[in-house]
């Protein structure tokens, strides 16, 4: 008998009748001997209306209201899908992230979980009762509702996998699994069979929207293993796993491509100490994350060119906090660019091979694509460069790479 946690997407639980179809997966689940808890989505663009309701009232509505509304999408899936599988004459029930609970901070509307109380679903268990769990709901310390960031119903299935020693942790939704990179520009996509919590974490993060970035963080930390695959083939999906686990490593696994950061160039800023500090503390200060930064050699040695990004939606706020602290910084020019694309190269593999940078650099050159911005890590190479070369270089890098499919 295993231990089994299955979560299903928005998409698997637009309507009863593929609410129904969930049902028949979690049963065959349960009828192959296993204890089985579920968690849901809301209903598709449910999360997204709830959402358009609480903007109504401004930028500043009270975000424990907007948890309370938003919150909302996930109760009702969770009592139909109980329903669904006691029409199939399986015992299931439900529960509210508060009735567990799934306890997490106070950071409303992202906020993190910090345990979950599982002994209820324990209990249910031993009577051979399905558990039916929203996703994305929590508990904060004062006891008002909060949810877990959008897309967070991957992380409260990756949490309850780990808070219930589940032996697997299964993430049903509309792709059949992580593709070598997005089959939507690259039709010699690969869907990989397996792939390590490291190069996931960065394919979340760096823009392949398969996963929650912090479900991916919270496997990898407690070691819990995930399959993303499709609830509407039967086809195996791709395993997220330790390093070991895979035997022959590629040296690349994937392209990942972002189109949601702004460059900011600020030209003449006086080289001297502190000056970086001066530039990117205010930032910080007002939330915005800084990625890439490059700092461009000074010509005549008192002044340089600094370069960053920042995300798009922030990239007003960056600007406005810069020009107001324009005199103390000292720069002559401030330059802004959305129609930028960071496209990144990830394997574990490249920690043990060389040259791996170069061939993305010859890659490039030689379609004729300029590199703004680079920034590396052990298992990551990213560049920025114009955002209307976005599929060329994808594509391009695929190919060089030897990604592409037969
Ligand atoms: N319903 C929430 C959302 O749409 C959580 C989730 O589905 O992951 O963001
Ligand atoms: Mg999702």
């Amino acid at each position: 008998m295993a231990r089994i946690v299955q979560k299903f997407g928005g998409t698997s639980v637009a309507d009863v009748e593929r609410i129904r179809n969930v049902a028949r997966q979690v049963k065959a689940e349960v009828d192959r001997g296993n204890e089985v808890a579920v968690v849901v989505s809301a209903m598709a663009g449910t999360t997204n209306q709830l959402v358009d309701w609480c903007n109504q009232f401004g930028a500043l509505h009270d975000r424990r209201e907007y948890d309370v509304v938003v919150a909302t999408g996930e109760q009702v899936t969770i009592g139909l899908l109980a329903m669904a599988l006691q029409e199939l004459g399986q015992k299931a029930r439900s529960w509210t992230g508060w009735q567990l609970p799934v306890r997490t901070d106070n950071a409303f509307a992202k906020a993190r979980v910090k345990a979950i109380d599982t002994a209820g679903i324990e209990e249910g268990f031993k009577r051979g009762e399905v558990a039916v769990v929203p996703g994305f709901q929590g508990l904060a310390p004062d006891n008002r509702i909060t949810t877990l960031g959008r897309g967070g119903s991957d992380t409260s299935a990756v949490a309850l996998a780990a808070a219930l020693k589940a032996d697997r942790c299964d993430i049903y939704t509309d792709v059949d699994g992580v593709y070598t990179t997005d089959p939507r520009i690259v039709a010699k996509a690969r869907k990989l069979d397996k792939i390590t919590y490291e190069e996931m974490l960065e394919m979340a993060s760096l823009g392949a929207k398969v996963l929650q970035t912090r479900s991916v963080e919270l496997a990898m930390n407690h070691r819990v293993r995930v399959q993303v695959r499709s609830s509407f083939t039967d086809v195996p999906g791709t395993l997220v796993v330790d390093e070991d686990e895979i035997v022959e490593q590629a040296i690349v696994s994937g392209i990942a491509y972002a189109r949601d950061e702004a460059k900011v160039t600020l030209a003449q800023v006086p080289d001297k100490p502190g000056v970086a500090a001066a530039i990117f503390g205010p930032l910080a200060d007002a939330q915005v994350n800084v990625d890439m930064i490059v700092q461009n050699v000074s010509r005549d040695g008192k002044t340089t060119d600094m370069t960053f990004t920042v995300p798009a939606v922030d990239l007003e706020r960056a600007v406005a906090v810069l020009e107001k602290a324009r005199a103390s910084l000292g720069f002559s020019g401030l330059q802004a660019d959305k129609n930028v694309a960071k496209i990144s190269v990830i394997g574990v593999g490249m920690r043990s091979h060389a040259g791996v940078a170069q061939s993305m650099f010859r890659t490039l050159a030689e379609k004729g694509i300029n590199i703004e911005v680079i920034t590396t890590s052990e298992i990551k190479i990213s560049v920025l460069i114009a955002a209307e070369y976005t599929e060329l270089a994808v594509r391009a890098l695929h190919t060089a790479y030897g990604l592409d499919a037969a």
